[in-house]
């Protein structure tokens, strides 16, 4: 059963210029996303940086306004919600965030940053909310000596544990991890990654998973999602993403990270330049002018995620949309 359900997702930024701020453009985010995550799954949200990710991150949860769509949480619309019910869903809908130097107050103790959420809510005071924290240090491995210190006392790994334990705060049911370990030294990486795994299992948790680091994705998703330039232009389960990802550009982001496996060869695909202006995204398949694949129709027209099962493509040439021959 889908948890959260997005149709026809848009954020587009306004650009204004001169003196009196007339509009001129749109910096295009996200730009028609439509997708579903399924109840206690982790999707995987991968693409280079500058693609949107970590807009639509965001929108899901409303901390950025989307342009336009819908953003269904347990069959409930939230778009258009009013400011008291949607902090209340917010209870459930969490994220974590890249930063974990940033995004914890250097101002408050450990315990007040995590128990925050609680009494604003009005779930517990005293010597209740402190019982609580202290659980859920103790869940995300930090010890209950630690409750009054501030963040800088901390390592990163252990900031974002902190991050974590506020994330889970409120019993969430859904986590917005964004880049949650790429600030991270690998074998840290590896302990967070962890660290969420089981607390996914202990508490069934959902996580929407953006990284651009294709690795750590593989590692804890169920399912990937591939984005470009605001557009999912492949998404899949996880491992026929790693073993058979039909889209050019899914196939030069695997090429390019390095392959712990010496027995999966994949042949390099060298990807020109870097990712164009969301701004003015090219014509067509907005890859095209990097695509070493690419055709007349692909800078014509733009291709659909067209679905074989559960495995979509948005591409002229490859994956089950296809209608031209490669070349
Ligand atoms: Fe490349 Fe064309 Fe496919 Fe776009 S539609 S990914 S340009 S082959």
């Amino acid at each position: 059963m889908a948890l959260l359900e997005i149709d026809s997702l848009v954020k587009h930024f306004p650009i204004s210029a001169g003196f009196f701020g007339r509009k001129t453009g749109d910096v295009k985010a996200v730009d028609g996303v439509s997708l579903s995550v399924e109840d206690g799954e982790t999707l995987g949200l991968v693409g280079e940086s500058g693609c949107g990710k970590s807009t639509l991150g965001r929108c899901l949860l409303r901390l950025i306004e989307p342009t336009s769509g819908d953003i269904r949480f347990e069959g409930e619309e939230i778009t258009g919600m009013d400011f008291d019910r949607m902090r209340e869903m917010r209870r459930k809908m969490q994220i974590i965030f890249q930063d974990p130097y940033a995004s914890l107050n250097p101002r408050m103790r450990v315990g007040e940053i995590i128990g925050e959420g609680l009494q604003i809510h009005g779930i517990a005071d005293g010597a209740e909310l402190k019982d609580r924290v202290m659980a859920l240090l103790a869940k995300v491995g930090l010890r209950e000596e630690q409750y009054g210190r501030y963040p800088h006392e901390f390592s990163g790994g252990q900031r974002q544990r902190i991050g974590v334990a506020r994330a889970l705060a409120l019993n969430a049911k859904f986590i917005v991890a964004d880049e949650a370990v790429s600030a991270l030294d690998v074998s840290i990486q590896a302990q967070i990654l962890n660290l969420l795994q089981d607390l996914q299992e202990e508490f069934d948790l959902t996580y929407f998973f953006i990284s651009h680091d294709l690795r750590v994705v593989e590692h804890v998703s169920d399912r990937v999602a591939v984005m470009y330039l605001g557009k999912i232009v492949e998404i899949a389960p996880a491992d026929r993403i790693y073993s058979d990802g039909q889209h050019p550009y899914t196939r030069a982001l695997l090429s390019a990270a390095p392959v712990p496996d010496p027995t999966r060869k994949a042949k390099r695909i060298v990807l020109q330049g870097d990712v164009p202006s969301p701004i003015n995204p090219p014509s067509g398949c907005s890859f095209h002018p990097r695509c070493p694949f690419a055709q007349k129709i692909c800078s014509e027209v733009e291709p659909q995620l067209e679905f074989d099962g559960d495995h979509g493509v948005a591409c002229h040439i490859f994956g089950p949309g296809a209608t031209v021959k490669p070349n």
